[in-house]
């Protein structure tokens, strides 16, 4: 049998720094947490966001090239750094990663989802890190993701993930005095505190955030938004130290329940 599932999700915002690179630091300490994990035998998975910041550092577009374009142009440019920073920081603690590029297409039908369960299954057999992020660079704009945050929610239901985990960068979600509200059971304990405002460079907000947690809850994953710059956050979370915010898994029903899913 498998070992425990671990998805972890990670904003663009988590792994750039405020010049807008990569932050070779984090993206380390992250790989460290993993690698601890491991050793725990959980199997870990991470969906992460940076190409299209990291392509911003690294190319200017041409200026006559449409929106669409800019973002293939960027995210082409910048998965090669993202995926080549994870693969250097992994290597260093012995660890193989593997690259996921996925789009909604593969979440469609019966066919594609099994295929890219089969995908992931393989990938965790061979003792491997699935790095996921959206294939940006062909997604059709209309048919995209709504952010990671939602593919994240998507893997970690298609892999009974024992837990998500969104790594973020503010500390959970906050009540209208700004509290972190520790629990979350149902949309009503967050949804009058929450705006569908965005953050500087993800496409996700933490409305965006809260559903997808919710919704995998539901599906029996226990699941947190936690500030990733914090030290060990993940560890931490994991230790069961009471950091973010937490949506209280529901009772499992993944089978049953799969088809609704993926209608909705
Ligand atoms: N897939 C996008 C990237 O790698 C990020 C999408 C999001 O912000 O959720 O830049």
């Amino acid at each position: 049998m498998l070992n425990k599932i671990i998805v972890i999700k990670i904003g663009t915002n988590v792994i750039t720094n405020d010049k807008c690179l990569l932050d070779e630091l984090v993206i380390s300490k992250l790989a460290a947490q993993v690698a601890v994990l491991k050793k725990h035998a959980y199997a870990v998975i991470l969906v992460t966001s940076g190409a299209v910041g990291a392509g911003r550092s690294l190319v200017k577009p041409n200026v006559k090239l449409s929106k669409v374009e800019t973002r293939q142009v960027l995210a082409a440019v910048g998965q090669i750094k993202l995926a080549n920073t994870y693969l250097s920081r992994f290597h260093r603690l012995g660890i193989s990663c593997a690259q996921v590029l996925t789009c909604k297409e593969d979440f469609r039908d019966k066919q594609h989802y099994l295929n890219m369960k089969g995908c992931l299954s393989a990938l965790l057999k061979s003792d491997l890190v699935p790095i996921v992020n959206e294939n940006d660079v062909v997604a059709v704009e209309e048919l995209m993701f709504t952010d990671n945050d939602e593919l994240a929610g998507l893997v970690a239901v298609m892999v009974k993930a024992d837990r998500l985990i969104i790594l973020t960068t503010v500390d959970g979600v906050k009540d209208d005095r700004g509290r972190i509200i520790a629990v979350i059971k149902k949309r009503s304990d967050y949804q009058r505190f929450v705006t569908s405002e965005k953050s500087s460079f993800g496409r996700g907000g933490m409305s965006a955030k809260c559903a997808t947690a919710l919704r995998s809850a539901k599906f029996g994953t226990k699941t947190h938004i936690i500030n990733g710059k914090i030290s060990n956050g993940i560890l931490k979370v994991m230790a069961g130290e009471k950091i973010g915010t937490t949506f209280a898994p529901l009772k499992k029903k993944y089978e049953k329940n799969y088809r609704h899913y993926r209608r909705r």
